[in-house]
Protein backbone atom coordinates (compact mmCIF):
# COMPACT_ATOMS: atom_id res chain seq x y z
CA UNK A 1 0.00 0.00 0.00
CA UNK A 2 1.36 2.95 -1.07
CA UNK A 3 0.23 6.60 0.53
CA UNK A 4 -2.70 7.86 0.00
CA UNK A 5 -1.97 11.45 -1.44
CA UNK A 6 -4.24 14.05 1.19
CA UNK A 7 -6.75 14.94 -1.20
CA UNK A 8 -7.54 11.57 -1.89
CA UNK A 9 -8.51 11.02 2.05
CA UNK A 10 -12.17 10.93 2.97
CA UNK A 11 -12.99 14.40 4.05
CA UNK A 12 -16.53 13.13 6.26
CA UNK A 13 -17.09 10.54 9.31
CA UNK A 14 -19.33 8.81 7.10
CA UNK A 15 -17.04 8.45 4.47
CA UNK A 16 -14.14 7.18 7.17
CA UNK A 17 -17.47 4.53 8.19
CA UNK A 18 -17.51 3.39 4.70
CA UNK A 19 -13.86 2.85 4.63
CA UNK A 20 -12.41 1.19 7.74
CA UNK A 21 -14.12 -1.38 9.74
CA UNK A 22 -16.17 -0.26 12.76
CA UNK A 23 -13.03 -1.16 15.26
CA UNK A 24 -10.48 0.93 12.89
CA UNK A 25 -13.15 3.62 12.91
CA UNK A 26 -13.54 3.94 16.72
CA UNK A 27 -10.44 3.75 17.09
CA UNK A 28 -8.29 6.00 14.66
CA UNK A 29 -11.05 8.51 13.69
CA UNK A 30 -12.50 9.10 17.58
CA UNK A 31 -9.97 8.33 19.57
CA UNK A 32 -10.73 4.90 20.89
CA UNK A 33 -8.64 2.32 22.70
CA UNK A 34 -9.35 -1.63 21.97
CA UNK A 35 -8.95 -3.97 24.90
CA UNK A 36 -5.37 -4.83 25.72
CA UNK A 37 -4.30 -8.26 24.61
CA UNK A 38 -7.61 -8.35 22.02
CA UNK A 39 -5.76 -6.80 18.75
CA UNK A 40 -3.86 -8.21 15.87
CA UNK A 41 -0.73 -7.10 16.72
CA UNK A 42 0.06 -7.10 19.93
CA UNK A 43 1.77 -10.55 20.21
CA UNK A 44 3.11 -10.30 16.43
CA UNK A 45 6.78 -10.85 15.55
CA UNK A 46 6.49 -10.70 11.97
CA UNK A 47 8.81 -8.68 10.28
CA UNK A 48 7.81 -5.74 8.18
CA UNK A 49 6.95 -2.29 8.19
CA UNK A 50 3.57 -1.08 10.46
CA UNK A 51 1.41 1.63 7.98
CA UNK A 52 -1.51 3.39 8.76
CA UNK A 53 -4.92 1.82 8.16
CA UNK A 54 -6.72 4.87 7.18
CA UNK A 55 -3.66 6.50 4.91
CA UNK A 56 -0.77 3.89 4.22
CA UNK A 57 1.87 6.46 5.46
CA UNK A 58 4.67 4.66 7.03
CA UNK A 59 4.55 4.97 10.95
CA UNK A 60 6.74 2.05 12.85
CA UNK A 61 9.06 -0.67 12.09
CA UNK A 62 9.37 -4.55 13.18
CA UNK A 63 13.03 -3.65 14.19
CA UNK A 64 11.43 -1.17 17.04
CA UNK A 65 9.21 -3.03 18.38
CA UNK A 66 9.48 -4.43 22.04
CA UNK A 67 7.89 -6.73 24.38
CA UNK A 68 6.00 -4.30 26.56
CA UNK A 69 3.77 -6.69 28.14
CA UNK A 70 0.46 -3.98 28.37
CA UNK A 71 -1.12 -6.08 25.49
CA UNK A 72 -1.25 -3.38 23.10
CA UNK A 73 2.24 -3.31 20.35
CA UNK A 74 4.94 -1.25 21.83
CA UNK A 75 7.48 0.98 20.01
CA UNK A 76 10.56 2.77 20.92
CA UNK A 77 10.71 4.93 18.05
CA UNK A 78 8.56 5.86 14.95
CA UNK A 79 10.04 4.52 11.94
CA UNK A 80 10.51 7.90 10.51
CA UNK A 81 10.89 11.53 11.72
CA UNK A 82 8.33 13.71 11.11
CA UNK A 83 5.81 10.22 10.64
CA UNK A 84 3.57 10.97 14.52
CA UNK A 85 2.48 14.16 15.70
CA UNK A 86 2.41 14.34 19.22
CA UNK A 87 -0.32 16.27 21.53
CA UNK A 88 -1.19 16.93 25.07
CA UNK A 89 -4.70 14.77 25.59
CA UNK A 90 -6.14 15.74 28.83
CA UNK A 91 -8.75 13.56 28.66
CA UNK A 92 -10.22 11.29 31.18
CA UNK A 93 -8.68 12.62 33.95
CA UNK A 94 -5.11 12.17 33.13
CA UNK A 95 -2.14 14.25 30.92
CA UNK A 96 -0.98 11.79 28.22
CA UNK A 97 0.80 12.35 25.06
CA UNK A 98 -1.70 11.43 22.60
CA UNK A 99 0.21 10.56 18.95
CA UNK A 100 -1.30 10.78 15.81
CA UNK A 101 -0.36 9.99 12.10
CA UNK A 102 1.25 13.08 10.25
CA UNK A 103 -0.42 12.60 7.22
CA UNK A 104 -4.21 11.82 8.19
CA UNK A 105 -4.78 12.89 11.48
CA UNK A 106 -5.63 8.80 12.40
CA UNK A 107 -5.26 8.37 16.43
CA UNK A 108 -2.77 5.64 16.70
CA UNK A 109 -2.31 5.45 20.96
CA UNK A 110 -0.09 7.46 23.35
CA UNK A 111 3.10 7.90 24.31
CA UNK A 112 4.88 7.30 28.12
CA UNK A 113 8.64 8.21 28.71
CA UNK A 114 8.81 4.73 30.58
CA UNK A 115 10.53 2.57 27.34
CA UNK A 116 13.39 0.96 26.37
CA UNK A 117 17.05 2.04 25.45
CA UNK A 118 17.66 3.53 23.55
CA UNK A 119 15.23 6.34 23.59
CA UNK A 120 13.75 5.37 26.73
CA UNK A 121 10.40 6.05 24.96
CA UNK A 122 6.92 3.88 24.67
CA UNK A 123 4.65 4.19 22.03
CA UNK A 124 1.60 2.48 23.41
CA UNK A 125 -0.22 2.07 19.56
CA UNK A 126 -3.79 0.25 19.18
CA UNK A 127 -3.96 -2.62 16.82
CA UNK A 128 -6.56 -1.45 14.81
CA UNK A 129 -5.18 1.80 13.61
CA UNK A 130 -1.97 -0.30 11.70
CA UNK A 131 -1.62 -2.79 8.96
CA UNK A 132 1.69 -4.46 9.06
CA UNK A 133 3.31 -4.75 5.46
CA UNK A 134 5.95 -7.29 4.95
CA UNK A 135 9.06 -6.58 2.59
CA UNK A 136 7.22 -8.53 -0.19
CA UNK A 137 4.30 -6.29 0.01
CA UNK A 138 6.42 -3.15 -0.08
CA UNK A 139 8.56 -4.40 -3.11
CA UNK A 140 4.94 -5.08 -4.38
FE1 LIG B 1 -2.66 8.05 8.32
Amino acid sequence: MTTIPREQLPTTDDQWKAKLTPDQYQVTRKAGTERAFTGEYWDCHDDGTYVCVCCGAPLFSSEHKFESGTGWPSFWQPAADGAIDEEVDRSHGMVRTEVRCQHCGAHLGHLFPDGPNPTGQRYCINSASLKLESEADAAG
